[in-house]
């Protein structure tokens, strides 16, 4: 199975290289093709926007320890015992924020703000946004509905004990909110969450939506009434491919140029792209595990790279917080609210969504846009 997943891998990254060629060839030959290649290739998008002329990405951190990357396989029980140099690989991304004059959110373990609350406290005194990124860092899949629940209120007491910042958002462990899982987003709502970031629309073993309806920031209607935004983790379409960019791996993995003109191309379209890396990712030196082929190019490829390519992007694109950034994008999130229903794949909730639908009246369905002062609560 890691021989198919690694197999996958490499193919896809080649994929991605010769689709990128032959983009760049056709540039070179005719510009007027190549601005017909952009809309073509994002005519199937979920949205159509105006133009905009400074768009500000979403810059996010999630807060954890290398050993609480699944891929490493670490018990929980011996967590407490690791080597790990957080403290200094945070001190250095702050700092790097702050030359850059640039806010970001964090979505903090709350395992990590039990063990190092001083990391809570350097975020928060920077003025970044903090998020939760749940307690123990387990799969979703791998939860009830009610252990889900626990480990999210567990890390709302952990990270407020260290900081009076409301928090709005909300990152699942591997991005495991997943076909299976979306009652995962209810549980938020209902725990006050207003916005979740953790919907991959693509096919992987362990997460992914595949062909999710809606590849930019909008917001889901809960079964109960409830909204909550989501915004899903980027990816970029090649024919009838989407591929993962600009976070984690992926980010490691691509040279600096391409994760460079997939967001300059979404920035062109008036869409913000979700940046994403760990503070492990920033930290070349150190100890290396051998983890079999696969996890062990996934969790060190090019990790000597992040910190340098991080900082050409700050330099290159304007970025920023969900919080902040989420008011530059709300009439794509108005515009585009689904029901949650819409997205289970079963009997008895196939049934509620025909029944919701219908209740919604014909071409408003997808279209229910939000009160201004409900959208001006949810975004701050
Ligand atoms: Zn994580």
């Amino acid at each position: 199975m890691r021989v198919v997943d690694f197999a996958s891998e490499v193919s896809e990254t080649l994929f991605f290289y010769i689709a990128k060629l032959r983009q760049l060839f056709k540039k070179k030959s005719s510009r007027t093709e190549h601005q017909d290649v952009v809309v073509r290739s994002e005519r199937n998008a979920d949205v159509l926007v105006p133009l905009s002329p400074k768009i500000r990405n979403f810059l996010t951190v999630d807060v954890e320890c290398w050993f609480h990357a699944h891929n490493v396989g670490v018990p929980r029980s011996t967590w407490h015992l690791q080597e790990t140099h957080i403290l200094n690989n945070m001190d250095r991304l702050l700092l790097m924020l702050d030359t850059h004059d640039t806010k970001a959110t964090f979505f903090i373990l709350g395992w990590v703000a039990d063990h190092f609350p001083e990391v809570v406290r350097m975020i928060a005194a920077e003025g970044h946004e903090i998020a939760t990124h749940g307690y123990h860092h387990e799969l979703i899949t791998q939860m009830t509905p009610q252990e889900f629940e626990a480990d999210l209120l567990q890390s709302l007491e952990a990270i407020s004990r260290h900081t009076s910042q409301e928090v709005l958002g909300h990152r699942a462990s591997n991005f495991t909110v997943v076909k299976d899982t979306l009652w995962a987003l209810e549980i938020l709502a209902k725990n006050g969450i207003r916005y979740d970031s953790s919907i991959f629309p693509i096919s992987r073993k362990r997460y992914g939506i595949p062909k999710y309806p809606n590849r930019y920031p909008h917001s889901l209607r809960m079964p109960d009434g409830k909204p909550l935004i989501e915004l899903p983790m980027s990816t970029a379409k090649f024919g009838s491919k989407l591929l993962p960019v600009a976070g984690g791996g992926y980010f490691r993995l691509y040279p600096y140029h391409v994760t460079a003109a997939y967001i300059r191309r979404m920035n062109a379209l008036g869409l913000p792209a979700m940046v994403y890396l760990h503070p492990w990712e920033l930290d070349a030196e150190q100890d290396r595990y051998y983890l079999g082929a696969s996890k062990t190019f996934q969790h060190y490829v090019n990790l000597e790279s992040t910190e340098w390519k991080l900082d050409r992007l700050l330099d290159g694109f304007s970025f920023t917080s969900i919080k902040e950034g989420l008011p530059s994008v709300r009439h794509m999130v108005r515009e585009n609210v689904l029901p949650l229903f819409d997205l289970y794949d079963n009997p008895e909730t196939a049934r509620s969504n025909s029944n919701y639908l219908k209740k919604m009246s014909g071409k408003n369905a997808f279209k229910d846009i939000l009160e201004e002062a409900e959208l001006h609560a949810l975004v701050g």
